[in-house]
Formats: structure tokens, sequence, C-alpha cells
């Protein structure tokens, strides 16, 4: 995800997609228009992108201008369209084809259209690398589309938002902000459970690292070896090795409305390490919810819990008490991290499952 101005902005089409359109738009036009020296007309500012990729692909004479149009604010169309009138080719008699980045309402092109039908060209061709076929709604024929794309307000490839993310080589469609969640409490507390509910509930991707480094140690990974040595007594993965994996994992989903992260960060250090990941990603953690459970609670829990998952640290009451103790003494300051930001929900985990499901749900609903 990325920011644009005020806005965040998912990944759509990768610039192989987008090669891909272009292809398809210049096999078309090559197939058309040979012989013809047409002369494509490119509306600024969208299309100087597809028409400088689009013309280096037409393989026979052409000629090349411009014109400047104008009906987008913001993310909506005006309504309006504005037209520079400097048209610097006589295009009387001449094969045209205007090149547009995207059609959707068609509002701008079938204005366009009938602006230059005056200047008598003996063809006008409309080409359009990307089309909004739900919404186009002009009479006027689009000759040529690279790709029919949904209805949504995209960026990136020459187009704009508030005249920002022109340059980027993909294309990027509008989304909600991320809502990234850290699903705190101490071993036993629940997370694993309500992470499970929550995640569908919320369309959010569950990141659980001690579920990770399990699948690393069924899996027989080095990783998987290295953490074994360490859970196994109880005791937290090195700061270094989870921060590493976890990012990974996040790098998994590109297009992620936001995460539940289970059981990370569990120290200063990996709390440090997330806010630098998710800003270098335009975004930030939208509160800590956390479960209290009493001490006595999460051992009785752990005990039960441990006869048939099958977890070496559940099955010893012994590892359990050094794990809720490595909790309060390299865990449990998070809560104060969290705090100073004003991001910390402390949600009852005590009672019937659906209950505390509600319960997380109030607060997830405030982020
Ligand atoms: P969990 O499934 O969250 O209870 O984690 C089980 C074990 O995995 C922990 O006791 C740690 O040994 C290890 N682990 C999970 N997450 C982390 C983390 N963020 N940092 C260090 N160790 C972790």
């Amino acid at each position: 995800m990325i920011k644009i101005d005020d806005l965040y902005f998912k990944p759509f089409l990768s610039a192989q997609e987008i090669a891909a359109a272009i292809d398809n738009l210049a096999y078309q036009i090559n197939r058309d228009l040979a012989g013809e020296n047409p002369i494509f007309l490119g509306i600024l500012n969208g299309s100087f992108m597809v028409l400088a990729d689009l013309t280096r692909k037409f393989s026979h004479d052409c000629e090349v201008s411009f014109l400047k149009a104008k009906s987008y604010e913001g993310t909506s169309s005006t309504g309006v369209v504005s037209l520079g009138d400097e048209l610097d080719v006589n295009l009387k008699d001449r094969t045209v084809v205007i090149v547009e980045d995207i059609v959707d309402s068609g509002l701008t092109i079938s204005t366009l259209s009938r602006k230059l039908q005056q200047h008598q060209p003996k063809e006008l061709k409309i080409a359009t690398l990307f089309l909004k076929p739900e919404v186009y709604n002009q009479e006027l024929k689009i000759d040529y589309v690279g790709k029919n794309i949904e209805d949504k307000f995209v960026v990136g490839y020459g187009m704009d938002y508030n005249n920002l993310g022109r340059n980027l080589p993909e294309l990027y469609v509008q989304t909600e902000r991320m809502k990234n969640i850290v699903l705190f409490g101490p071993p036993g507390a629940g997370k694993g459970t309500q992470a499970t509910r929550l995640k569908d509930k919320y369309g959010l991707v569950h990141i659980s690292t001690g579920d990770v480094f399990r699948y690393n140690i069924k899996n027989g990974t080095e990783l998987g070896t290295l953490a074994k040595s360490y859970m196994d007594k109880g005791n937290l993965v090195p700061d270094e090795v989870t921060i590493k994996m976890l990012k990974a994992e996040v790098e998994k989903t590109p297009d992620a409305e936001g995460f539940i992260f289970d059981g990370f960060p569990r120290t200063d250090a990996q709390a440090k390490a997330l806010d630098e990941l998710l800003a270098s990603k335009g975004t930030e953690i939208a509160g800590m919810v956390a479960l209290e459970v009493d001490d006595e609670v999460l051992v009785e829990r752990l005990l039960e819990r441990g006869k048939d998952s099958g977890r070496a640290d559940d099955a010893n009451e012994g590892v359990i008490r050094d794990r809720i103790s490595v909790y309060y003494k390299q865990t449990a300051p998070l809560k104060n991290y969290y705090a100073a930001q004003n991001k910390y929900y402390g949600v009852d985990g005590v009672g019937e499952m659906d209950a505390i499901t509600e319960r997380l749900s109030t607060e997830f609903d405030k982020l």
C-alpha cells in the first residue's frame, strides 16, 4: 500500500500487465493503420506514458502531437471538459488517432471527438489503454482498447491523484486506509482463537509469529530448529530473527487491507521495527487491543490446551510459568509504548468466547 497526498492506494496492475495492454493496443493499430501515416494525438497530461510506449511499438510512419484536456479534480470527474485549442498540426484529410490513458464516463473523449471532427480529418479513431465499460455511457465508438478495467479510481503510469503519482510505473487503485492492529495479551489469553474470528469479520490478514515458528519447526527448516531451542524453554526467539521473519510475512500480501499481529511485537525493539516497517508503507498501527486475563486463569487454560494441542511449551507448568514471567518482563511494558501514543485498548479476556469477540469488535470498530 502507498499513500498519495491524503489517500491510500494498493497495487492493481504490474508494469508487465501494463506492457501487455500496450502490446494489445499496438497490435490492433499496427494491423489497421499501416501505410496511413496516422497522427497520434495524445491527450495531456495523462497519456504521455501511453503515447511514448505505444508509438515505439508502431512499426510504420506516423506523426505525434498533443492536446491538453482536463475533466478531473481529485478523484471524480467535474463533468466540465476544458480544452486547450493549441493544435499544432493540420488534421484535414488525415487519419487521426486520439490516444487516451483511460476512458471512464467518456465525457472528455466525446467532447473532444466532436471538436476534432470540425477539423475534417479523413478518419478519427479513438484509442485508450484502459476502458471502464461499466461506466462508459457515450454513443461514440471506442476503436481500440488495451484492457478493460473495473470502475475504480486508478493512479500511476501517467495518471494522477491531485497531480501526484504520474511517475509510478505500475497502476494503483484507491483503497481504504490500512487497519493494522496488535492483538495483545499474555500466553493463553486467547489471541489466536480470537484473531481467527476477527480476521474474517474485518477482512484482515492474521500473522501469528508463534504459528510461523511452529510451521517452520514442523517442516524442519533451519529457522524452525533455531526457534525450537528457545520456544521449548519458554524464552523468546531473538529479535533479529523474529523481525526478519515478520517482515517476510508482511511482504507476502502486498495488497492486504490490514493485519492483525498476534504474538508480535513482544519486545521494545520489535515494536520499533514494526513502526518503521509500516511507516515505509505509508501506514501505521491503528491500535493495540489487549486481552486482560489473570495469571491463574492463564495457567489453567494452557494446561488444558496442552492436553491436545501437541505444543511442548503448553505441556509443563514450569515452562508455562516461565512464559508468563517472560511476558511480564519483556512484553507487558509494550502496553506503555502504545498507551503513550493513545493507542492502547484493554478488553476483559475472561468469559464466553462470543462475548469476548464482541468486546474486541467494539474496539476494532473504533480503529
Ligand atoms: P505464541 O504462539 O505466540 O504463544 O508463541 C510461542 C513461542 O514462539 C513463544 O513463547 C516464543 O518462544 C516464540 N515467539 C512467538 N512470537 C515471538 C516474538 N514476537 N518474539 C520472540 N519470540 C516469539
